[in-house]
């Protein structure tokens, strides 16, 4: 009886033991679960602020500087107008500000002094989630989940035909690859879709923006090379994204530059020109320099300053 009833205690107690091991797991999880939901958003929403309906007019930027830190300005004195329907394209050497510059659209830092605008209203007064909701944001750092490529496509967006997340799909030629995964659309990708390759992560990217449909865009051109099939097929899905939306792009490839409406140049946090490409080549200004110091005749890559994967 005595042997019987110690077989009968040995797998309790050696779930007791495990159950300590699950315990510290998810009391470690736990830990980051919370400090993550205890993070501060950097802005605050006024309490009662004004939700954007659309945009239709412009985005103005005035007298606005900005530093991360107080001793250290980033951004200096910019006064920009865009207008809607047209296409910015931002350029200059790596550290200039220019993801900076764009990051300050969504609000995801207000300036430290001056104000930006959008259609007349600061940007301040107005609801965080309806003024990101006018906008697809595609940056170098594409932020995929560990999900399947539909979820990571139809992100955010509740009820969402599949025919829909299929013609984003094939506008931002993801389509054909998609459908070559084991279980194409609802193939899961990997934590941040390491699975994919760096242009096919970039397309999905895209995909999201064209499903979004949003009238501004913010691109961030990535600076790191793809192979020239795969930066083919990314320029394309590029360039069908951009038609008739209002677009502020970091440009890296001489194709965007050329396709934009106006360029600005930004040095040490300043905008130093202001023009199209071929009257801002025709100077002899900071554009040129950067254009001859950067770009070799036959490369379609500008202003890559530190080399690949510059961030
Ligand atoms: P790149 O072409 O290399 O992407 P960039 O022109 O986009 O460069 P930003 O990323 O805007 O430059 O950075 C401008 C300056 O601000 C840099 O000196 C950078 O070190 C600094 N900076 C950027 N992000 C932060 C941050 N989160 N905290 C503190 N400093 C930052």
């Amino acid at each position: 009886m005595f042997i019987g009833a110690m077989l009968w205690v040995v797998t309790p107690i050696k779930n007791l033991s495990n159950a300590n091991n699950a315990l510290q797991e998810g009391l470690a999880a736990a830990v980051r679960i919370f400090r993550l939901l205890d993070t501060k958003p950097t802005v605050s929403e006024q309490e009662r602020p004004r939700p954007l309906a659309g945009f239709s007019e412009s985005i103005v930027f005035d007298k606005v500087s900005f530093g991360y830190e107080q001793s250290r300005t980033v951004l200096e004195h910019i006064n920009l107008e865009v207008r809607a329907g047209e296409i910015l394209a931002i350029v200059g050497p790596s550290g200039a500000g220019k993801s900076t510059l764009v990051d300050l659209i969504p609000r995801f830092y207000d300036p430290t002094a001056g104000t930006i605008r959008i259609d007349g209203i600061d940007l301040r007064d107005v609801s965080v989630g309806s003024l990101r909701g006018l906008m697809g944001i595609v940056t170098q750092e594409t932020i995929l989940f560990n999900d399947t490529v539909r979820n990571n496509i139809a992100y955010g967006l509740k009820e969402i035909p599949q025919s829909q997340v299929v013609s984003s799909a094939k506008a931002a030629n993801a389509h054909e690859f998609v459908c070559s995964l084991p279980e194409g659309y609802e193939t899961i990708i990997g934590d941040r879709g390491t699975r994919l390759s760096g242009g096919e992560r970039q397309r999905i990217a895209l995909a999201r923006a064209i499903l979004k449909n949003p009238p501004i865009l913010i691109l961030d051109e990535a600076t790191s090379a793809l192979d020239s099939t795969s930066e083919r097929l990314v320029q394309e899905a590029m360039e069908r994204l951009m038609k008739g939306r209002t677009v502020f792009v970091v440009a890296h490839r001489l194709s965007t530059v050329q396709r934009a409406d106006r360029i600005i140049v930004l040095e040490d946090g300043e905008i130093v020109e202001e023009g199209t490409h071929e009257v801002l080549l025709k100077g002899r200004g900071a554009y040129q320099k950067l254009y001859r110091m950067q770009f070799g005749e036959d490369s379609t890559r500008l202003f890559v300053v530190d080399g690949p994967g510059t961030g």
